[in-house]
C-alpha cells in the first residue's frame, strides 16, 4: 500500500515538500487555513483541504491518526505550530516532522515529542556558508558538531594520483567513501584508485581534517 502523507501549512517550505511528495507518486493531503493557498495545491496533491489544524475535532475528522507521516510546516506562527504538534503526538502519528523557526521552538518541539525537527534556513544558510568560503566544498551534511560528510570537486592538484599516493587516510583522518566521475559513481574506491581533475569526491572526517586537506589538495 502507499504511504500516506499529511503536509500542514502551505508555504514555500511546505509547499515544495508536498509538490514533491507528489511527484514521487506518494499519496499526500494538503493542508492549510488559507484558501487561495489550498485551491492552489488541489491539483497538485492527492486531496487539498481548508482547515485549522489547532483544532482538535477538526483534526480528529481529517483521520489524521491514520497517515504515515506528517509534517507540518506553519512557520511564523509557532503557538500554532506548537498546538498542532502536541495534538499530532497525543493522536499517536507515527512519524511527525516540524520545521523549527527558532532554536527555542526547536526545544521545544524535541520536548512536546516531535519525532524530528528540521530548520531549513539554518541548515542552508550553514551550507551556503560552507560553499562560499571553498568553491571545491559542492556540497555538505553534518553528522554531528565534528563530523560531516562533504562532496569536494578534484582539482589540478589531485588529478591523476592515485589515493594510496594521497595517503588522505593515514594524513588526514578522511576517508574518501565515493568518485562520481561524470554519470558514474565508484563507492568504496580502491587505494590504488586515481582522480582525474573535475572528479567529485565524497569525503567524511572530522571537520577540521577535512578542512585540512581540502586546504592541502583541493
Ligand atoms: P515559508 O515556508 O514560505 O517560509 P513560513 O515559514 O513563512 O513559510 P507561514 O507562511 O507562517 O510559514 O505558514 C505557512 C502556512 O501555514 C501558511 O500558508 C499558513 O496559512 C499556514 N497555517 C498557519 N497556521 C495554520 C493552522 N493553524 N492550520 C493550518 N495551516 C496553517
Ligand atoms: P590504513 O593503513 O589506513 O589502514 P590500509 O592498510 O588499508 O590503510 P590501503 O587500503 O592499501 O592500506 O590504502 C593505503 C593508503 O591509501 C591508506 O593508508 C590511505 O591513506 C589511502 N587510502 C586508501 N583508500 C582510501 C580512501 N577510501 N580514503 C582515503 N584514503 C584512502
Ligand atoms: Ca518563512
Amino acid at each position: 500500500m502507499k504511504k500516506q502523507f499529511a503536509v500542514i501549512g502551505l508555504g514555500r517550505f511546505g509547499g515544495s515538500i508536498c509538490k514533491a511528495l507528489s511527484e514521487q507518486g506518494m499519496e499526500v493531503l494538503a493542508i492549510d487555513t488559507n484558501e487561495d493557498k489550498v485551491n492552489q495545491f488541489a491539483s497538485i496533491a492527492t486531496h487539498a483541504v481548508v482547515a485549522d489544524t489547532t483544532d482538535e475535532n477538526t483534526l480528529k475528522s481529517l483521520g489524521i491518526r491514520n497517515f504515515d507521516h506528517v509534517i507540518v510546516a506553519i512557520g511564523d506562527n509557532i503557538q500554532s505550530s506548537i498546538l498542532t504538534t502536541l495534538m499530532l503526538v497525543e493522536q499517536n502519528v507515527n512519524h511527525i516532522t516540524v520545521k523549527a523557526q527558532n532554536d527555542y521552538h526547536e526545544k521545544v518541539l524535541h520536548k512536546i515529542g516531535a519525532h524530528k525537527v528540521v530548520h531549513p534556513e539554518r541548515d542552508m544558510g550553514i551550507r551556503i556558508a560552507h560553499n562560499i568560503v571553498s568553491k571545491n566544498v559542492l556540497d555538505y551534511l553534518e553528522l554531528s558538531e565534528e563530523y560531516s560528510i562533504v562532496e569536494l570537486e578534484a582539482g589540478e592538484a589531485v588529478d591523476g594520483r592515485s589515493l594510496i599516493d594521497l595517503d588522505i587516510r593515514a594524513k588526514y583522518g578522511c576517508n574518501i567513501m565515493a568518485i562520481k566521475r561524470g554519470e558514474d559513481i565508484n563507492v568504496s574506491p580502491a587505494a590504488t584508485e586515481h582522480l582525474m581533475k573535475d572528479d567529485i569526491i565524497i569525503v567524511i572526517g572530522a571537520d577540521k581534517d577535512i578542512t585540512r586537506m581540502e586546504q592541502d589538495l583541493f
